[in-house]
């Protein structure tokens, strides 16, 4: 069977009240997320639309005023990492601590009085398999902080407070869109983010009510090939902005692209940068395209546009592999109405988008295709649009 919703959370409060000694003053939740469609396109100032999952990070927390962080997580070895504000030089290491820790960097260095905390951090995210396990840290973090130190950050605050702890403490160059998912995110809709003015939209999206499922495949492998591609599409995008004569690819409508391809081609672009170019025009065409048939309730209708999602990834951007590719085959050849790779690329997860009574037909269709082809079986859960960070108790 298909999982449906998260697997059962470890109660941070517990483990908080071991390590510390005392009970902590709440309890927050942020969630992972997936895309839906508009991939490397919130660089290029474009749209994007997440959803987020059943599957959360979790903080118990409480204040102190000495000017000390200390962070433990449930989930990896090495026990509770202390700090001191004096020692919150980005880019300084701290392993995975340095990602709570960036938020408080982040918080004081926009002027929040923020003078220490107790963290005791569990997720149910699964780690680098582009689900935004980062993000969920990052936002759970600034929420917990924002509500003990009645900052009253809003929502979007609350991600760029998380983007900055990523980009400039920790040294990740992500974009805006993880965070805020993670913050934003509405149950049952998915989010239509404007990543230009962090402008927002939420999308109805209720698959139950439509009969449909979508599955997220987790390949279980990341390709070493990935380090570097990120920032190289990247600089194919402002290359392809700057022969265009315009500040970022958002800027080019799409009825307007054959003729800047072609003005690309007599300009000499590289073909990398011509390939760049169609597929951010294209992918946030289709984050418009699915808006319009989701707001018509025409939810299968979506299909073959993440198909189509897809082979512009795999060969215009070129960051899919043959797990991805072998996802969305099978899935599609066991009856799905369409698939896609989510988020990076080079492993991580793909998305499935199924009838909700061929779902668990399609996953063991798929399992099998990575059984004959040799791979390590992939994780495979349904994700259920659901709510943006909170606080629990
Ligand atoms: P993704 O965000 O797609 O899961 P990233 O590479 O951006 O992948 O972030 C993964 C990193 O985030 C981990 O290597 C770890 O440093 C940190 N992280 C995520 N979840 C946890 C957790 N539960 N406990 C400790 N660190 C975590
Ligand atoms: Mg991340």
């Amino acid at each position: 069977m298909t999982e449906t919703t998260a697997p059962p959370a470890t109660d941070p409060a517990a483990v908080f009240a071991e390590l510390y000694g005392h009970k902590p003053h709440g309890v927050w939740a942020a969630p992972g997320r997936v895309n839906l469609i508009g991939e490397y396109t919130d660089f290029n100032d474009g749209f994007v639309l997440p959803l987020a999952l059943p599957h959360t990070a979790r903080a118990a927390v409480s204040p102190r005023t000495d000017g000390v962080l200390r962070v433990y997580s449930h989930d990896v070895p090495g026990g509770v990492v202390s700090l001191h504000a004096g020692e919150l030089t980005p880019r300084s290491g701290h392993g995975w601590a340095a990602y709570p820790a960036g938020v408080w960097w982040a918080l004081r260095e926009a002027g929040h009085p923020v003078t220490g905390a107790d963290i005791a951090l569990t997720s149910t995210v699964p780690t680098g398999a582009g689900l935004s396990s980062s993000a969920a840290l990052e936002v759970v973090t600034a929420l917990a902080l924002s509500d003990l130190y009645d900052l009253r950050l809003s929502a979007a605050e609350l991600a760029v407070t998380g983007r900055r702890a990523e980009n400039a403490f920790v040294g990740v160059p992500c974009g805006i869109m993880d965070q805020m998912a993670s913050a934003c995110c509405t149950e049952g809709h998915a989010l239509h983010l404007d990543t230009r003015d962090l402008t927002l939209r939420q999308v109805p999206f209720d698959l139950a009510a439509h009969g449909l499922t979508l599955l997220v495949v987790d390949t279980r492998v990341q390709h070493a090939l990935g380090d570097g591609a990120y920032a190289r599409r990247r600089s194919a995008c402002e290359e392809g902005a700057r022969l265009l004569g315009i500040p970022m690819l958002r800027d080019l409508p799409h009825d307007g692209l054959d003729a800047a391809l072609a003005a690309l081609a007599d300009a000499g672009a590289d073909a990398s940068v011509i390939r760049c170019v169609r597929h951010v025009v294209g992918d946030n065409r289709r984050v418009e395209q699915i808006i319009a048939l989701l707001e018509a309730g025409d939810v299968r209708a979506a299909g073959p546009v993440l198909n189509e999602g897809h082979r512009s990834l795999r060969d215009d951007l070129r960051v899919s592999c043959p797990e991805l590719d072998l996802v969305v085959a099978a899935a599609n050849e066991a009856g799905a109405l369409g698939a896609r790779m989510t988020g990076g690329g080079f492993g991580g997860s793909a998305l499935v988008l199924v009838e909700e009574e061929t779902a668990d037909a399609v996953a063991r269709a798929v399992t099998k295709a990575f059984a004959g082809a040799g791979h390590t079986a992939p994780g495979i859960f349904a994700a259920v649009p659901s709510p943006g960070a909170r606080r629990l108790r």
